[in-house]
């Protein structure tokens, strides 16, 4: 069943409340007369955010916990439609902040990192484009709901794109093959809205960028995903790195997986699957699950069993199919409290454990940093918030037998054989939308051409056989990032480079790999990536040779 939390609340805001709660702190801003008075206000800015931002948590947990519930319903469209008239008024505290004549007093005492990402935000809010962001959300929905709207005929049903996922990893080669087969048609008969929703897209963001007075899209996305310490030059270096480290294991990786196989040559349908004894399964049930992992973590060390108790005994994971719950699975927060909160959908398979530690990861961050006065450094950007989740799932390796018994040195094994295979997809995603970028006036086709491109350089194995559609350039059209999110993706990437990372570091000492990893999610969000990788006393994966000794270490674990 499943239990509310109902020790945590938070008032709805209305338009009036929300005019007079930011009046009040603009009028401070009028009156202030010293970098102090200007401090107190940030205080009690913050302050609101905190009871706005638990609101909205709760309001969309409560629909994501159950989207049959028509009260839930209402109360989440009311708050998507008042979230961009928060966002404006959070917008112009932070123009005002920028330009206070005390600036340079507040960043010596709050640090520099937070008005460095405030200076993204305000970018990426501009009045000039404010028309345009409506139109790319639009037809980011017309995308999202063009793929839910697939169905699939298929072994005798009509599935969608996430219910054909267990027959595209059938252990019958020709299940799996006709299931891509169906897959894809749907794809190749939507090729055309497809390519349009893509173009309209391209097109729309070069106008956004060219407004604002950018040359390309590029560095407008980079400002739009707050990266604040690294460039395109240092994310062209690193997917060098992936080529000459990564490639040839991920290589070998495949061509491994089909001889256990018994295939000779193998195909695009084949790559789904990992074990010829089919993937290894957990021992239990979700309690008992989180019930070993809470066990588990109080094994390893003191302030993690500490945090897991709480979430578990408070009632803080969600972990349970129901019908009317959403899909997916997320980490979310209510900062007047300092909770995190975990939603999941388990399945009974392997990504279970995965998915359940990879979100404890990053609640435990979010735990440890509840006491970072600005809201803003709570949660760090995106690429180093990764490291948190990512890491976690590889410092648990020792604690695998609890969860696989017999199965864990299998788990092990393809866990980062995965690993392997998703830096090559990854930064091939991010090289292609570099290219699209720079080239804004290419027609489809040409962008085809430049997704044969990057498959052939990161992922020089793949082969799609008789699938049309991706055999033609256009696999990319399911990588809703692509659309939705440009330049997030890479950000995967560079995570996993850093949780490798700890991975080496704890196979040599794990006491000290885990106190780094604690130190680390103390710093939350109050630096920028470079900074907090180095804090952790990691290396920054743009460096020669980072990716070097990580490849070198997984070779010999996985006898590559
Ligand atoms: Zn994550």
């Amino acid at each position: 069943m499943l239990k509310t939390i109902t020790a945590i609340s938070a008032p709805t805001p209305t338009l009036d409340s929300l005019a007079a709660d930011y009046g009040a702190i603009d009028a401070r801003l009028n009156g202030a007369r010293t970098a102090a008075d200007w401090e107190a206000a940030l205080r009690d800015w913050d302050e609101l955010r905190r009871r706005l931002e638990t609101w909205h948590s709760l309001t969309t947990l409560h629909f994501s916990q159950d989207t049959r519930n028509p009260r839930y319903k209402e109360a989440r469209e009311y708050a998507d439609a008042l979230a961009p008239k928060i966002e404006a008024y959070d917008v112009g505290l932070k123009r005002r902040f920028l330009a206070s004549p005390y600036r340079t007093v507040l960043e010596g005492r709050l640090g520099s990192h937070l008005f460095a990402l405030w200076e993204c935000d305000v970018v990426t809010f501009d009045s000039r484009i404010e028309d345009d962001l409506v139109v790319e959300a639009q037809i980011s929905s017309d995308y999202t709901a063009l793929l839910a709207s697939a169905e699939i005929s298929f072994d005798g049903k009509t599935l969608n794109l996430a219910s054909i996922g267990p027959y595209l990893q059938s252990a019958d080669r020709a299940v799996r093959h006709a299931a891509q087969h169906a897959k894809w048609s749907f794809f190749a008969e939507h090729r055309r809205e497809l390519d349009d929703l893509y173009d309209r897209l391209v097109t729309l963001r070069r106008t956004m960028a060219m407004k604002l007075g950018y040359e390309s899209y590029i560095p407008l996305g980079y400002a739009r995903m707050r990266r604040i310490d690294y460039t395109q030059e240092d994310v062209a270096r690193y997917r060098d790195e992936i080529v000459r480290e990564i490639v040839p294991l991920a290589h070998k990786v495949v061509e491994r997986r089909a001889r256990a196989l018994g295939i000779e040559r193998p195909m695009y349908w084949d790559e789904t699957i990992a074990d010829a004894d089919g993937n290894p399964q957990p021992l239990g049930n979700g309690d008992w699950l989180v019930a070993e992992l809470t066990a588990s973590f109080a094994a390893v060390d003191p302030r993690l069993g500490e945090f897991a108790r709480m979430m578990r005994e408070g009632g803080f994971i969600d972990y349970e199919n129901r019908p009317g719950k959403a899909l997916g699975g997320y980490c979310t927060s209510f900062p007047t409290d300092g909770q995190p909160f975990i939603f999941a959908n388990f399945s009974g398979t392997d990504s279970d454990v995965t998915t359940l530690i990879h979100e404890m990861g990053h609640a435990f961050q979010n735990w440890r940093s509840r006491e970072i006065p600005n809201i803003d450094e709570i949660w760090p950007t995106m690429e180093s918030a990764e490291i948190h989740s990512m890491s976690l799932e590889y410092l648990a390796f020792p604690q695998m037998e609890r969860f696989f018994g017999e199965a864990a040195e299998r788990f092990r094994r393809k866990h980062l054989s995965d690993a392997l295979l998703f830096l090559p997809y990854g930064v091939a995603v991010d090289h292609f939308q570099h290219l699209v970028y720079e080239r804004p006036e290419a027609t489809p086709d040409e962008r085809a051409a430049m997704w044969r491109s990057v498959e052939e350089r990161y992922l020089p194995w793949r082969d799609y056989g008789d699938l049309a559609h991706p055999a033609a350039g256009r696999a990319w059209q399911q990588q809703r990032h692509i659309y939705l999110s440009p330049f997030y993706y890479i950000d995967y990437t560079l995570a996993l480079c850093c949780a490798l990372q700890f991975w080496v570091a704890s196979r040599r000492d794990y006491r000290g790999a885990l106190s780094r990893y604690v130190a680390l999610s103390d710093l939350g969000g109050t630096r920028p990536f470079r900074e907090l990788v180095h804090a952790a006393g990691l290396r920054v994966p743009f460096e020669p040779g980072v990716l070097a000794q990580v490849a070198a270490e997984a070779a010999t674990f996985l006898e590559l």
